[in-house]
């Protein structure tokens, strides 16, 4: 009805003016420019009737009470990375505001279901390496005691970040009791990918955040004089890993949307007169599907115990974390693409590569989608990342879409959640 999105872009560009410097938006959680950046949000909600709040987890809540209790959850979040863009997180926050200001305006205040925005903390985990800190409090899939002792580049602990913008560690438990009424979450974001450029088209409905299998591999060998040491004779643990480095592409190109990478790789003694006596490779994989993640999982480990032998080399494995693939709700997921149909004509689902907030709302058991608009040339966490004015415009006219088809589909499951 009153739907702006022009506005929406006025105020990302307001926000990236006041939280940005020549190397780009610096809202990192818990830290001065991010508090000031969630000052300049509760601004813009003088304005409407809506309550607001934190949660003991530092999330903000904004909330639209409705006819009914029931509630339509619409989430984003304000921090970014160092050095990052402008669309990152706040896109879903500030398009939340415009279709909140819509719901006000069309219902006068009183929409038929309730509608709650959420200013996620710490979403990034930009500064403490711990990512969806304020979602997992809210899900009950924190991990209170391995986050406290995190220490930041200058050594501060995330317990006593966090207890300097105002919130205990040990009561984010408490943020839970925010999932009360909530019957379905959406969020909107850019793609940080290439796909959707690829295809030339603006918008995308999410399946899901793609599980993800993260592991340290290292090839033992034997260091040998490289003038004395003929081919032969050689244990050679470069050669093990590089050849893992290639046949990881092969596991993953069987997939249409796996993704496996080696992105780390150090020889020892690593020095150009020494054969390689032992590499550390690390090894991250992801798929939608938690079959295709094992599959890939185990041919990986078997291709590294060949290629050992081959090398006359032996090889361990040691995980560095891993987490499950989180799938959307098939009806909420219909209804994106739906909303996308409506309001671009053409649609594409894909899963998400990157984790997201909306994983962990799905994780404690809340129906959740997520929409997707193109970024171009897939780059984010970067000064440069963009989207075009025009798609921003149709992300938030068909985003707004979406959220009155899941009030509806809110209200059409009546009180059962
Ligand atoms: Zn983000």
């Amino acid at each position: 009805m009153s739907l702006n999105p022009k506005r929406t872009i006025a105020e990302l560009k307001e926000l990236l003016e006041l939280t940005s410097d020549a190397n780009g938006a610096q809202r990192v959680a818990w830290s001065p420019v991010w508090l000031r950046a969630r000052a300049w949000f509760e601004e813009k909600l003088r304005d409407l009737p809506v309550e607001y709040h934190f949660d003991a987890a530092g999330n903000r809540w904004v909330t639209l009470e409705g006819a009914s209790p029931r509630t339509l959850l619409i989430g984003g979040h304000l921090d970014s990375v160092p050095n990052g863009g402008w669309l990152d997180g706040c896109l879903g926050v500030l398009t939340g505001l415009e279709v909140l200001r819509r719901f006000s305006d069309q219902y006068s205040g009183r929409p038929p279901v309730t509608v709650r925005l959420i200013d996620w903390a710490d979403e990034e985990g930009a500064r403490f390496g711990r990512s969806l800190l304020g979602s997992s409090a809210f899900a009950g899939t924190h991990t209170i005691e391995a986050d406290r002792g995190r220490t930041d580049r200058d050594g501060i602990r995330l317990e006593d970040a966090v207890k300097s913008c105002g919130f205990d560690i040990d009561r984010f438990p408490e943020a839970s009791r925010e999932r009360k009424d909530a019957a379905a979450y959406i969020e909107l974001h850019i793609e940080q990918g290439p796909v959707l450029e690829s295809l030339n088209l603006p918008l995308g409905a999410v399946l899901g955040t793609k599980g993800v299998e993260r592991w340290a591999i290292t090839f033992f060998g034997q260091e040998a004089h490289s003038g004395s040491t003929p081919m032969n004779a050689r244990r050679d643990a470069l050669a093990a890993a590089a050849k893992l480095a290639l046949e990881i592409r092969t596991i993953a190109k069987k997939h249409p949307d796996a993704v496996c990478t080696m992105g780390s790789l150090k020889t020892f003694p690593g020095i150009v007169t020494a054969v390689v006596g032992r590499s550390e490779a690390t090894l991250d994989q992801r798929d939608l599907d938690a079959t295709v993640l094992a599959q890939m999982f185990r041919e990986a480990r078997e291709a590294s115990d060949q290629f050992a032998r081959e090398e006359n080399c032996t090889v361990e494995w040691s995980k560095i974390w891993n987490i499950e693939p989180v799938s959307f709700h098939p009806e909420l997921i219909a209804a994106c693409e739906q909303a996308i149909l409506e309001t671009a004509g053409a649609a594409k689902r894909l899963p998400s590569g990157p984790l997201h907030d909306a994983a962990e709302v799905a994780r404690s058991g809340i129906p959740a989608v997520m929409m997707f608009t193109q970024s171009l040339r897939g780059i984010s966490h970067n000064k440069i990342e963009d989207t075009k004015k025009e798609d921003l415009e149709l992300a938030v006219a068909a985003f707004d879409c979406l959220a009155s088809k899941a009030a509806d589909w809110v209200v059409e499951r009546g009180t059962t959640p």
